[in-house]
């Protein structure tokens, strides 16, 4: 199984290990399988494996110059007791309609972990593969979770140093603890100066930066990239999908066979283009569809066929999802345009250089097949999470209220009465104040962990695990730098010569 860039050429391939270290192609573009897998299975076994089978079971057809035992050993670790429920990604289903699909039942709060947690099992293997000698230095940029996730993942993991650069002020105070706090020697984290895309932009201008990564090389490291972007993130996604459409056969919601919907709350693209692989390998999935929040370029993009980033930004309850620029989309392009990495190419420098593209209308006729989208504002966030809250007794943080609400939409507008399952991205007590707010009308008297204490006593219930454990650690002393600034800083932590 070899990887190519959706920018570049075939015979530049590479295997899956030198993707997953390499995280980036040096042209700009992503790594995708030069020939998507098509395995054999009987779906009816497969989505009776436990979890970390599963997960083995599905990355072996992605990740096939890892030996068998080597996958099996990852897996049993990323998905073992720093989860507090056993089938990792639970589904739960609730009056108010839907099924949610929680993935924040790992270490820190969110679904990243479910990535994170694997990511360093596929990257330290890999290193190990391919006899490489350097030090990997994972270089992300975050609108938050991917850096509380990705510290987490790599805490101290030998041969890795960890640089997470966030959007100074557009993190919650619960990922700011979580990201400052984190214990490692490995680890820093320093906010930029401006926004999330501000900070990936760079970021990537600093990956593609041949002299500075020359330098790294000659000071015995190498970059790597724990944004979603890298491959090694993408597929440990595609697990659970699997193991949500288990679930509602296992609880009589479907029969094996039937198709469902899945509403996923959507940032740069990784969690739903995670689906759409599932559905790639034969999963019956009928629609995928694409939640915003008030940064909506994806709903416009998906209703018209053009992307427009030329837009005012907006700072929202749902953090993770302010993006202007969503990556991934690049893998989805590439597949609606048979793979003709050509025209891949010519979209990215256009939206590169003038804010823009449109794609060609059979590009968005299999687009409209596959996939539906809608956003929702504000004022709608807070009014899911008090509905879902009111009808079910059950709580949700604002990125699955986007979710929720975008789903609840489709289901009037388009009277497609398929299963529904959200993804349920995030746990509601890593984004107390606003699921405070939205159910009585009122601050919290403080934020961050207090605002979590008050949350709790309004609504009661045992505190999970990993909640608890945020109380647990002193968070260190912000730094806020310009984004010219951060290759200086990289270089400052790397003590680079
Ligand atoms: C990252 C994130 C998202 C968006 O996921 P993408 O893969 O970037 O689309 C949504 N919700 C939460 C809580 C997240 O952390």
């Amino acid at each position: 199984m070899n990887y190519r860039s959706t920018r570049g050429n075939v015979k530049d391939a590479l295997k899956s290990s030198d993707a997953v270290v390499q995280g980036l192609a040096p042209d700009g573009g992503l790594y995708v399988p030069v020939d998507f897998p098509k395995p054999t299975y009987d779906l009816e076994n497969l989505i009776q494996l436990p979890y970390q089978k599963l997960a083995q079971t599905i990355l072996q057809w992605f990740f096939n110059d890892y030996p068998a035992e080597q996958l099996a050993d990852g897996t049993t670790k990323a998905y073992a007791d720093q989860w507090d429920d056993d089938s990792i990604a639970p589904l739960s289903r609730q009056k108010a309609g839907f099924n949610y699909l929680e993935l924040y039942h790992g270490p820190t709060l969110a679904f990243k972990d479910i990535a994170l947690q694997m990511l360093p099992q596929l990257m330290t293997k890999a290193i190990k593969l391919n006899g490489v000698d350097r030090d990997i230095v994972i270089l992300t940029a975050t609108s938050g979770d991917t850096g509380t996730a990705s510290m987490r993942g790599f805490s101290n993991v030998d041969g890795t140093q960890v640089i997470v650069f966030y959007p100074d002020g557009g993190v919650s105070p619960v990922q700011l603890k979580q990201m400052l706090g984190q214990p490692g020697q490995n680890l820093t984290a320093v906010a930029v100066k401006g926004n999330f895309d501000d900070a990936q932009t760079q970021v990537k201008q600093i990956f593609n930066d041949q002299a500075f990564n020359q330098r790294l090389i000659d000071n015995g490291y190498q970059f790597s990239s724990a944004n979603s972007m890298n491959i090694g993130r993408l597929i440990p996604q595609v697990v659970y999908y699997f193991a949500a459409y288990g679930q509602l056969v296992e609880q009589d919601q479907i029969k094996l066979g039937d198709a469902i919907n899945f509403t996923v709350p959507t940032g740069n693209f990784g969690d739903i283009l995670a689906g759409w692989y599932a559905k790639k390998l034969g999963l019956p999935i009928k629609k995928l569809i694409c939640a915003s929040n008030e940064n909506n370029v994806l709903t416009d993009f998906f209703t018209t066929g053009r992307y427009d980033r030329r837009r005012a930004f907006h700072l929202t309850s749902a953090p993770a999802m302010d993006i202007l620029v969503s990556s991934n989309l690049e893998r989805l392009l590439f597949d609606v345009y048979d793979e003709d990495a050509a025209s891949v190419k010519d979209l990215m420098e256009r939206l590169q250089n003038d804010g823009w593209y449109q794609i060609t209308s059979a590009a968005k006729a299999k687009l409209d097949q596959e996939f539906a989208a809608g956003y929702a504002a504000q004022s709608q966030v807070a009014g899911e999470i008090k509905y879902v809250y009111e009808t079910s007794g059950y709580l949700i943080d604002p990125h699955t209220a986007v979710g929720s609400f975008v789903a609840r939409q489709y289901q009037k507008n388009s009277h497609d009465q398929t299963p529904m399952v959200i993804v349920s991205t995030a746990s509601p007590y890593k984004f107390p104040e606003t699921v405070y707010h939205a159910l009585t009308g009122q601050d919290t008297q403080q934020q961050g962990l207090p605002a979590i204490k008050q949350l709790h006593d309004l609504v009661g219930g045992e505190l999970t695990a990993g909640v608890k454990e945020l109380f647990d650690h002193q968070p260190r002393k912000e730094s806020v730098i310009a984004p010219d600034d951060m290759e200086d800083l990289i270089a400052e932590v790397l003590k680079l010569k």
